[in-house]
């Protein structure tokens, strides 16, 4: 059977003028997230994908899982396609959907005609399906009004398409139709969710993380490397910026009072965050900061942590529960991940009574003693990127 998966485009439809550029990136993540399942043809037509197997080898329940883990597409069918004449699409129905039609007790056809020439109109199509539908299953009965199962038939240009019950799709906005970001990217639970978070809202990103071997261990970046790994499939490919943070934090330990260790190390990842961004093209910072959470999550902290870049500091966990939080982390895959016991540079050097309420001089002037700019270029220098 002549078997083709259709993918119902979100906000991109509402987009305008823009419309066709965000099409294209979705074609585009689309086809590179079916590389290795075999081989497919992908084109875009009123609003709708269209993925069709070219070989016998393509993986098509691969390619349907697949689907779901691509931004921009709010509902996805699997169809079975048939030339145009209400027979064979009666036919075909019976054939497709009996699985579905023997298990639901009530149905009804809904019927769309883009090809106009086709010679009946859709309430004709949908009043000859149904009867033979009917026919061949007299158990479950028509029910215009609230029926168990939809049964969709499609006329376009090519060729005629039947399909039942579509999935939800990811929703979203293609990645890489909204720019580009830097976001922070620690082993934690929070920012894998961060990063996908703002995938969905169409940005590309550049996972930066900040590495403080030996006090955190080779295994905690393995970590991170695998923790990017299980966000490609949402956020496309991505480059990891590994960081070396040691000697940041050691000179953070020796110079500065132990209350504001924590505000000046992020202090530091701003400003190296930034540097990133001017130099990838980035324009914002995405963190997986979340209001109350921790001592340098407390608005005051925020503020004085945040006063050292021009960029908008992205921070889609900020008004979630920690459950909340948790409950995504698990629906994307990278909870279990994340709560393997490896140290984050957080942890290092953390201090016994942290300032909560910090005002911007004070940190300032705490910090006046480190030599800022060349930390920042040494960091700079020395990291690491790693192709995901
Ligand atoms: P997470 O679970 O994401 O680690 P968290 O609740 O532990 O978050 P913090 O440790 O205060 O919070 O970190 C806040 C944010 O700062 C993180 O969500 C992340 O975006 C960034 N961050 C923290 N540590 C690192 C690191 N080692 N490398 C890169 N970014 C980091
Ligand atoms: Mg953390």
């Amino acid at each position: 059977m002549n078997e083709i998966i259709l993918l119902k485009l979100g906000e991109v439809v509402l987009k305008g003028l823009n419309r066709r550029s965000f099409e294209q990136k979705l074609v585009g993540n689309v086809r590179r997230r079916l590389l290795g399942l075999g081989e497919f043809q992908v084109s875009c037509m009123q609003s709708t994908i269209y993925v069709e197997p070219l070989s016998e080898d393509a993986d098509m329940d691969a390619a349907f899982a697949a689907m779901q883990d691509v931004f921009g597409v709010v509902k996805i069918s699997r169809a079975a396609a048939c030339e145009k004449n209400a027979d064979a699409i009666a036919g075909l129905a019976i054939d497709y959907l009996k699985d579905d039609m023997l298990r639901a007790k009530s149905f009804k056809v809904e019927s769309k005609r883009s090809d106009k020439r086709f010679p009946m109109t859709s309430i004709q199509l949908s009043q000859s399906v149904g009867s033979a539908l009917s026919d061949a299953y007299p158990d479950c009965v028509v029910d215009v009004h609230d029926p168990e199962l939809i049964v969709n038939v499609e006329v376009r240009d090519l060729a005629a398409y039947v399909h039942a019950a579509p999935v939800d799709g990811a929703g979203g906005m293609p990645v890489g139709s909204n720019g580009t970001a830097v976001s922070l990217l620690s082993g934690g639970i929070d920012s894998p969710v961060s990063t996908w978070m703002i995938a969905k809202r169409g940005v590309r990103q550049i996972p930066v993380h900040f590495f403080s071997f030996p006090y955190t261990s080779q295994q905690a970046k393995e970590k991170v490397i695998e923790l990017g790994r299980l966000l490609t499939p949402w956020c496309g490919d991505m480059i990891l910026e590994v960081v070396p943070f040691t000697h940041i934090q050691e000179e953070i330990r020796d110079k500065c009072p132990e209350e504001f260790f924590t505000l000046i190390m992020r202090r530091f990842m701003m400003r190296i965050a930034e540097a990133i961004a001017l130099q990838t093209g980035a324009k914002a910072i995405v963190t997986g900061e979340n209001l109350g959470q921790v001592a340098s999550q407390t608005m005051e902290a925020m503020a004085v942590t945040q006063a050292v870049t021009e960029l908008p500091v992205l921070q889609p966990l900020v008004g979630m529960d920690k459950e909340e939080i948790v409950r995504l982390a698990r629906k994307i895959g990278t909870f279990d991940t994340s709560i393997l016991p490896y140290e984050d540079c957080c942890t290092v050097f953390t201090p016994r009574h942290p300032k909560t309420h910090p005002k911007l001089q004070e940190v300032e002037q705490a910090e006046a003693a480190l030599d800022v700019e060349s930390l920042v270029s040494e960091a700079l220098e020395g990291r690491e990127k790693i192709r995901l």
